[in-house]
């Protein structure tokens, strides 16, 4: 008998067992649309110029690394607030958005989900059915019971709004809506805006706590555009968390570059949750790491980098909506009956492709081509050379 005899193997996490077994695979036509990972056409894990500039002028001028204050850099909290609610807004006015440096998206949902479950330990936690898949795990490890609501609609490819709908009204007061802002992910379908007005009001006319995951923001239809739920909550007067990554915005993935922010009703009651979140941060790894928040914030905050980088955001929201337009054409003329164009109607990094589980593995198995088994497939992942490819070998187990 050792100490550790009865822990059991936990499973493999699936995407990142889908990139193991891809790493494994011989096939010279492999293509990976497993992750959720922004490629350039070549294939290649771009490297924002922007970025490049901000770095480079952080080296001009080299800075020893001294620990960051718990909350992260003033520079880059006062950034994100500054995206997330606007510059010139009320809420960043007034005082009342409590923000903190995250470690990524996903580090900003564990602060967020970390402070609820004190806040109110007996509160319900509804994700969309499907969700991305560390939303339960997040908030069941965070102590809560996670529920989900009806979002995907097989058979009308889309959103099963009524079916949302009536499932926030049954909510309990109190229950946490973790809602993806844009470019949901698995699916691909987004909200219209006068829906977003529908699930605002429902949330509000039910007491509900909004938790907006803003993963994406500029990767579907423009910043602003992506923005609305936040404005239209925002309007409401509701309280609520926003959690922000720019992993994929910046294409800054490995340096865990995120944040929560909080909007409370005025300053003094954000002070007091910034207060708490804090004691989240420093129980937990005392403080963020400095090299992504500071070249995130250079950017943002120096007029001729932000320019770079809304112009390399919109190149890469662009290239992927090509990809979607040639994926459907493609499919057609690889001789796919089924009309694919649904895959048009989608915003951000994945498609959901319909195909099913054993399509997937045959895709998979036979061809080298990597999506998940709910049929997932990144189309940012996909460029002008292994579009073709990936089309005939789709054509092929439909
Ligand atoms: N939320 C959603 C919906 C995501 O898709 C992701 C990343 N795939 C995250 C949060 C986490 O982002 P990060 O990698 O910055 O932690």
């Amino acid at each position: 008998m050792s100490l550790f005899s009865a822990v059991e193997m936990a499973p493999r996490d699936p995407i990142l067992g889908l990139n193991e077994q891809f790493a494994a695979d011989t096939n010279p036509n492999k293509v990976n649309l497993g992750v959720g990972v922004y490629y350039d056409d070549n294939g290649k894990l771009p490297l924002l110029a922007c970025v490049q500039k901000a770095e480079q002028a952080m080296m001009q001028a080299p800075k020893a690394r001294g620990y960051l204050p718990i909350d992260g850099i003033a520079a880059y909290d006062s950034a994100v607030k500054n995206l997330v609610f606007g510059a010139d807004s009320e809420p960043v006015k007034s005082g009342r958005v409590a923000t903190v440096q995250g470690l990524g998206g996903t580090g900003g949902l564990k602060i967020g989900a970390d402070f609820l479950k004190r806040l109110n330990p007996n509160a319900k936690v509804l994700i969309s059915d499907p969700s991305w898949e560390n939303h339960r795990a997040l908030f069941t490890q965070a102590g809560f019971e996670v529920q989900s609501h009806r979002y995907y609609d097989a058979a009308k490819r889309g959103v099963d709004f009524e079916g949302m709908l009536a499932d926030l009204q049954a909510a309990a007061p109190g229950t946490i809506v973790v809602l993806h802002a844009c470019c949901h992910n698995p699916t691909g379908y987004d909200l219209t805006p006068a829906q977003w007005d529908q699930v605002i009001a429902t949330v509000k006319a039910g007491n509900l706590v909004p938790f907006l995951d803003m993963a994406y923001q500029g990767f579907g239809q423009g910043i602003a555009e992506d923005g609305v739920a936040v404005a239209k909550a925002l309007a409401a007067g509701l309280s609520f968390f926003v959690s922000t990554s720019f992993s994929k915005s910046f294409s800054l993935y490995g340096e865990r570059v995120g944040a929560l922010s909080v909007l409370c009703q005025d300053k003094a009651e954000a002070d007091r949750v910034l207060s708490q979140l804090k004691i989240m941060i420093r129980t937990n790894y005392s403080n963020p790491p400095t090299h992504g928040g500071s070249v995130v914030a250079a950017v943002l905050n120096t007029p001729e980098l932000r320019a770079l980088w809304e112009e390399e955001l919109a190149g890469m929201r662009t290239r992927i909506k090509q990809m979607r337009v040639a994926l459907v054409e493609k499919l057609k003329a690889a001789g796919v009956k089924q009309d694919m164009s649904f895959i048009t109607t989608q915003v951000g990094m994945f498609s959901y492709s319909g195909l099913t589980k054993d399509q997937m593995v045959r895709l998979r198995n036979e061809f080298g081509v990597y999506g998940t088994d709910t049929g997932r497939m990144c189309v940012a992942a996909l460029n002008s050379k292994n579009i073709d490819y990936v089309c005939a070998s789709i054509a092929k187990v439909v």
